[in-house]
């Protein structure tokens, strides 16, 4: 299996971030929660999923955790996602990926090349093991129908450029003591050996904007100062000011919450939405701790907006 995969799947060789000449710059993105916990259109769920609207470029980011909440949401919101070519997966877990083929599926309908090519880092099919301990191969079985519709894989160990201004970090170095995932998880190294699931594929989205970078995480397990650290030694002199997504910091005790908020305004954070497993009250512990201001720092909702020069737009529940 894992061999037949190795032949399916392209890997990337994206353009080096150290070349720090001729730099894309995006100038208009906009960010629309398609998937999280609180809805005050569309439904709510345990999941996460974002559109990312680059200038002429189009992301889903995560594919949400039921098969039709992404497609579900996306119609409340007027929003058509049959022009969306590119997937990223944030890493592995079904709350981020349950919609990837029914989404495949349903927007290929319309367009044969909607979500064909689908971003993920090494370790996403590596073998998960279930409660009961049998091993869970789901992302491998689900990358096999993926390549049948005719999807294609790309698999990003390094930091790397996908489009024009747009990066992805890969694997994230742990160089922080964050632990930002279930602790009790478990997996299968590649000589199928049991170890500790760290969730090593996690990664994020990186969009340079006119106003400076902009982070995009799916649970963060990977630790979102890890992320700040890792996005500062490959794009180097470069300001990361706006950090969207979910940070898993549902059950991080107050102490590592404060030193997390403080990494965030050492690194200049002025914009902050935290989304599903955030957690709410870290969200604000966040606020408070890093500086910022209602409006600044949101819990975010479906249809919740970033826009380059505007900042946060939500519904009166979370604004
Ligand atoms: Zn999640
Ligand atoms: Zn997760």
């Amino acid at each position: 299996m894992r061999k037949t995969l190795f032949v399916l799947f392209v890997l990337a060789g994206g353009v080096t971030s150290h070349a720090q000449d001729n730099l894309h710059v995006i100038k208009h993105l906009k960010i629309t929660i398609l998937s999280t916990m609180l809805a005050q259109r569309g439904w709510g769920e345990w999941g996460f999923s974002a559109l990312i609207e680059a200038d002429s470029t189009k992301i889903l980011f995560d594919a949400g955790s039921h098969e039709n909440t992404v497609l579900q949401n996306s119609k409340a919101l007027n929003i058509d996602l049959s022009d969306v070519n590119t997937l990223i997966l944030s890493h592995d877990h079904t709350d981020h990926t349950a919609g990837w083929l029914p989404l495949r599926n349903a927007l290929a309908a319309v367009n044969k090349n909607a979500l064909g090519v689908t971003h993920v880092a090494p370790g996403f099919f590596d073998t998960r093991i279930n409660d009961d301990g049998r091993d869970d191969n789901d992302r491998k079985k689900d990358s096999l129908l993926y390549i049948a519709t005719g999807g294609r894989i790309v698999l990003h160990k390094n930091f790397e450029e996908i489009a024009p201004g747009i990066y992805l970090t890969g694997i994230v170095p742990r160089v922080h003591p964050e632990k930002n995932y279930d602790t009790t998880g478990k997996m299968k190294d590649a000589t199928g050996r049991v170890i500790a699931d760290n969730v090593p594929e996690d990664m994020a989205l990186v969009i340079r904007t006119t106003d400076g970078l902009v982070l995009v995480t799916g649970c963060g397990h990977s630790g979102i100062v890890n992320n700040l650290t890792h996005v500062n030694n490959n794009l180097k002199h470069e300001k990361i000011y706006t950090v969207i997504g979910g940070l898993h910091l549902l059950n991080t005790s107050d102490d590592k919450i404060q030193w997390t908020a403080q990494k965030l305004k050492e690194n200049g954070i002025r914009y902050f939405m935290g989304a599903h497993c955030t957690g709410i009250e870290p969200v604000y512990q966040i606020r408070t701790w890093a500086g910022l201001k209602r409006g600044e720092c949101i819990v975010g909702s479906v249809g919740a907006t970033f826009q380059t020069g505007k900042g946060f737009t939500a519904g009166s529940l979370t604004r």
